[in-house]
C-alpha cells in the first residue's frame, strides 16, 4: 500500500491529468482581439431589439427543452443536413468532442488526428483516458500525409479519426480524395470537423449517408455565436444514438435555443458578415504577402497562419501586444510551427492597424 492521506489529490489526481496544464486564455481586455477566430461583427440594432423581445418573455424557472427540438429543425434547413441523418447538439463542437470521446474509450482504445492540428483532440483524448495519434502533416504545405496515415491507422486501429476541414491552425482545406481514402481505409469512426464552414465553399455534409463511419461536426462559435456555445453533429442514427445516451440532460440552456433559433431565422445576417471576412482574408493575405521575411499560407478559414523570419515570431507577438493587437503565438507549441503565428480575421479597421503595425516589426 502506498501511504497517503485521503485528501491527497497528487495521489488521485491521474498521472496524465497532473501532467496537463489548463487551456490558456489570453486576458485581452481593450485590446485588438485576433487571436481566437470571433467574428469582429455584432448584431444589427434591429435584430438586437428582436432578440432582447424575445428574451424578456422567455421564462428560466423552467429546465430547457432537453431535446431542442425548434433549434435542430431550423438547423437541418440552414445547415442542409440530409434529412435521413440525426443531429446531436453541444455545449460548443468542444463538449461533441468529448462525448465521442467518453463512448469510444477503453481498454487500449485510440483517437487519431494530425499534427498541427486542433488542439482539443488531444486534450479530450488525455480526459477521457483514449492515447493519442498526432499523425505529422507534410511540412511544405501542411497537407495529409496519406501514406503515413494510412499506415497509424493500420498499426494503431483508432478508434475515431478526427479531421479538420478546414485545418486549424493551418487553415487550409486537405485533398478531397485523401480525406475520401481515409474515410475508406479508417477502421472506426470519422469526424470531419467543418468549424470554419462559413469560410469555406467545401464540405462533407452532402456526402453523409455515403459511408456507414462518417459524421460532419460543425460549431455556430466561428460564424459569430462564440459566446452562446453549441455546436452539433450530423450523422447516422447507428453512431448518434449511443452518443446521445452521454450528453447530459439540458445541455443547451434555454436562453442559447432561443438565440440561436433566432440567429438563424436571420442567417442572412451572419452569411453577410462571413462573406465580408472573407473579402478581409483576400486583402490582409495580399498585405501580408508583401511583407519582407513572412511566408503566408493559403486560407480557407477566418484566419492566417504566417512564419516569421528565424527566430522573431515570439519579438513579434510580444511587440504586437504592446501596440494593442492580441494575435495566437504558435511558436513552440510543435515542432512544425516554428517561428509561427495565426491571425485571426477582424474589421477592416482592425485588419489595416494590424498591417499598419506589422509593417514596423518584420523588417
Ligand atoms: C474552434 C474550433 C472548435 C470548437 O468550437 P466550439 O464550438 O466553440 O467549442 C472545434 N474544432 C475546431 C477545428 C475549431 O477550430
Amino acid at each position: 500500500m502506498e501511504n497517503h492521506s485521503k485528501n491527497d489529490a497528487q495521489h488521485w489526481i491521474r498521472q496524465e491529468i497532473r501532467d496537463l496544464s489548463a487551456y490558456h486564455v489570453a486576458d485581452a481586455s481593450g485590446m485588438i482581439k485576433l487571436d481566437a477566430m470571433e467574428n469582429p461583427y455584432v448584431w444589427p440594432g434591429e435584430l438586437r431589439q428582436q432578440w432582447t423581445g424575445l428574451l424578456a418573455q422567455t421564462d428560466v424557472n423552467r429546465y430547457p427543452d432537453p431535446s431542442g427540438f425548434q433549434l435542430k429543425q431550423q438547423l437541418r434547413q440552414v445547415m442542409n443536413i440530409p434529412a435521413d441523418m440525426e443531429i446531436m447538439l453541444g455545449n460548443g463542437s468542444d463538449e461533441i468532442i468529448q462525448i465521442i470521446a467518453l463512448a469510444l474509450s477503453g481498454n487500449g482504445r485510440s483517437i487519431l488526428s494530425v499534427d498541427p492540428g486542433f488542439v482539443m483532440y488531444k486534450m479530450i483524448a488525455t480526459f477521457c483516458g483514449l492515447k493519442y495519434i498526432g499523425v505529422p502533416l507534410r511540412e511544405e504545405d501542411f497537407s495529409l500525409d496519406l501514406p503515413a496515415i494510412l499506415q497509424a491507422m493500420d498499426q494503431h486501429q483508432p478508434a475515431v479519426v478526427f479531421l479538420a476541414y478546414p485545418n486549424n491552425p493551418t487553415g487550409n482545406l486537405f485533398d478531397e480524395q485523401q480525406v475520401i481514402e481515409v474515410i475508406e481505409a479508417a477502421p472506426g469512426l470519422v469526424v470531419i470537423d467543418e468549424a470554419y464552414a462559413p469560410f469555406t465553399d467545401d464540405t462533407f455534409m452532402h456526402r453523409l449517408g455515403q459511408y456507414d463511419n462518417l459524421v460532419v461536426m460543425r460549431t455556430v462559435s466561428k460564424m459569430g455565436l462564440a459566446g452562446l456555445r453549441l455546436g452539433f453533429l450530423a450523422g447516422p442514427a447507428d453512431w448518434l444514438n449511443e452518443f446521445e445516451k452521454l450528453r447530459l440532460p439540458y445541455n443547451i440552456n434555454t436562453l442559447t435555443q432561443l438565440s440561436a433559433h433566432l440567429a438563424m431565422e436571420h442567417h442572412a445576417v451572419f452569411d453577410e458578415q462571413t462573406a465580408r471576412i472573407r473579402e478581409q482574408r483576400t486583402v490582409v493575405n495580399t498585405a501580408l504577402t508583401q511583407m519582407q521575411g513572412l511566408t503566408v499560407y493559403p486560407s480557407d478559414a477566418n484566419f492566417i497562419l504566417v512564419r516569421t523570419a528565424d527566430g522573431q515570431a515570439k519579438r513579434i507577438h510580444a511587440e504586437l501586444k504592446d501596440k494593442g493587437i492580441l494575435i495566437k503565438l504558435l511558436h513552440g507549441s510543435t515542432p512544425m510551427l516554428k517561428d509561427c503565428l495565426r491571425i485571426t480575421i477582424g474589421t477592416e479597421e482592425e485588419n489595416q492597424q494590424l498591417i499598419a503595425s506589422l509593417a514596423t516589426l518584420t523588417q
